[in-house]
């Protein structure tokens, strides 16, 4: 067979050959060791957690490296919009404050590589299926959906392997006129690779799983579809290679099909990039655990967080914890180094286990929260509630001053409070500093006696200076106490219950129900002080009206 006839009659029309393509994308000139990445998503319309998983590893190996990261778009099975689906995977990608080098980004297309949209690589595709027809590597099948479909039943029937192989490739050894002739009579064709078993196992090695045991391929799989677009497997080894990816991060779904894919590279001579085949996200679901799906759990796309007001730091140490078995220790050690610094390694990475886990998750963000400068939390809880907050964005953000003394709150020292998780939480953890958002339950007070009650919130007023400090502020709730016949502490009403009405701490609590509406609440001292005497005497007046 003249397999360079054949190549030229399925593809008589290409501007260039595969040279051209070659010295169009050189090898990189970077420094050894640099890791050129890519994450390459389809545009769904969805980014999925475990995507933007693949984006931290892809990034961290690239940029500690002093490699590159790309944003390549998988769209050749894609009948969506494009553009929408584009914009989500970029909006979740800057979400993090992640920088694509090369490939598609907000700007458009960057890099000397691309184009980075695959649909835009039809030629470029073609180019190299044409010249793996010339390699005698890939032939044209003309086989009918029906003829398909009739295969796939006498192999089910006979208990056989599923698959265009053996007897069943029907179209593998047609002659180059009737290939002309099917062309002749408009028919259209697929074009498959010509599987060549040698019926051993062969030896592939992933960076973090290390030997993998897949059976070798054996059927002739289809690479171009009868529309001229290629499949997954085909446009992978085409755009790694040219693209001059180092390492393919990529999920362990792709593990079975890996043969092929080396296979491929192998047929054209191409040196393998190295393969990363990241862990499948999963859940814990009553006993047993599943993957996360898109279907059930909202958290399964990325989005999901951003609504929910989870900073991006803490979304990053928390992936990276799922990726790196020793981030978490590091990140204990350096509990205010940047993310960046963190010496990420493949070595370390986890193939398995990657479970998703909720109260980790919030563990870690109160942890980035409780970290954060007031400013910092300021810039943080605004970026969450412009976008999806917008009524208490405009309450919390009107008097910056305020918002930032309610956020300095148990913030700084040894020991900061953990109080919020996710800046969704803050309007029911502040919402009581605003007169709109103000909506106290009384109730508590019904458990001290009416009079005492009265007396405090009467009485309070002229003690209350918002110049004392803590330890004062305090002295002064004592000293009222003590008047009124309630112990100074807990321990000394403890010691002679009948001696007393009660303790200090009840007068604190009259104080902080009527102040703050509930019984906890952030430091009542510094909560009056951002009050104001004023408005703490007007709070105390309605409570006492209230009961
Ligand atoms: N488009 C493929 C996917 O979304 C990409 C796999 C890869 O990274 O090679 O699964």
């Amino acid at each position: 067979m003249d397999y360079q006839a054949l190549a030229d009659l399925l593809y008589p029309d290409l501007a260039h050959d595969c040279a051209y393509y070659e010295a169009l994308y050189p090898e990189r000139d970077l420094p050894e060791g640099a890791m050129v990445t890519r994450f390459a998503p389809s545009p769904t319309g969805y980014l999925h957690l475990g995507g933007v998983y693949q984006v931290m590893c892809d990034e961290r190996l690239a940029h500690r490296s002093g490699g590159v990261f790309m944003l390549r778009i998988e769209d050749t099975d894609s009948k969506r919009e494009l553009a929408d689906g584009v914009r989500v995977i970029l909006d979740g990608i800057e979400k993090f404050g992640i920088t694509i080098d090369e490939g598609v980004t907000r700007a458009g297309e960057k890099g000397a590589y691309g184009p980075y949209i695959q649909s835009e690589r039809r030629e470029i595709y073609r180019t190299f299926a044409k010249r793996l027809v010339a390699l005698g590597k890939a032939y044209p099948c003309f086989c009918s959906e029906e003829k398909l479909a009739a295969m796939r039943a006498e192999q089910e029937a006979n208990k056989e392997n599923p698959g265009y192989y053996g007897k069943y490739a029907a179209c593998r050894g047609l002659s180059l006129d009737e290939v002309r002739a099917h062309l002749e009579a408009g028919d259209s064709f697929v074009l498959r690779f010509r599987a060549e078993p040698t019926g051993t196992r062969p030896e592939f090695s992933d960076c973090v799983r290390g030997r993998i045991d897949v059976p070798e391929n054996d059927a002739d799989m289809v690479l171009m579809k009868s529309d001229g677009i290629p499949v997954y497997h085909f446009a992978h080894a085409v755009d790694d290679h040219l693209m001059r990816t180092t390492h393919v991060v990529r999920g362990e779904e792709w593990l079975a099909t890996l043969p092929l894919h080396v296979a491929l590279f192998d047929s054209f001579g191409w040196k393998r990039p190295r393969y990363i085949h990241t862990a499948t996200i999963m859940k814990q679901d009553g006993g047993g655990k599943r993957k996360l799906s898109k279907r059930k759990d909202p958290e399964a796309a990325v989005e999901y967080f951003f609504t929910e007001g989870y900073p991006k730091e803490a979304l990053i140490d928390y992936l990276l914890m799922l990726l790196n078995s020793n981030y978490e220790e590091w990140r204990d050690a350096n509990p205010s180094l940047s993310y960046e610094e963190f010496p990420y390694s493949v070595e370390k990475m986890s193939h398995s286990g990657a479970l998703f886990d909720f109260s980790k998750l919030n563990d870690v963000s109160k942890n980035v929260i409780s970290r954060m400068s007031a400013e910092e939390a300021f810039a943080s809880a605004s970026l969450w509630s412009r976008s999806y907050a917008p009524e208490w964005h405009a309450l919390f953000t009107k008097d910056p001053a305020k918002a930032l003394a309610i956020l300095s709150i148990g913030r700084g020292g040894e020991k900061p409070r953990k109080d919020l998780g996710a800046w969704k939480e803050l309007p029911a953890y502040a919402g009581f500093f605003f007169a709109e958002t103000f909506a106290p339950d009384y109730e508590p007070l019904r458990t001290f006696d009416a009079a005492d009650v009265r007396t405090v919130f009467a009485r309070y007023p002229s003690l209350y200076d918002p110049a004392d400090d803590q330890q004062t502020w305090f002295g002064r709730i004592k000293e009222l106490a003590a008047e009124m016949g309630y112990a100074p502490d807990t321990k000394t009403w403890k010691k002679n219950k009948e001696a007393y009405k009660g303790h200090a701490g009840d007068i604190s609590m009259m104080l902080r129900v009527a102040v703050t509406g509930r019984q906890n609440s952030p430091d009542l001292c510094e909560v009056m002080r951002i009050l104001g005497a004023e408005e703490v005497s007007a709070r105390l007046a309605r409570a006492a009206e209230a009961i």
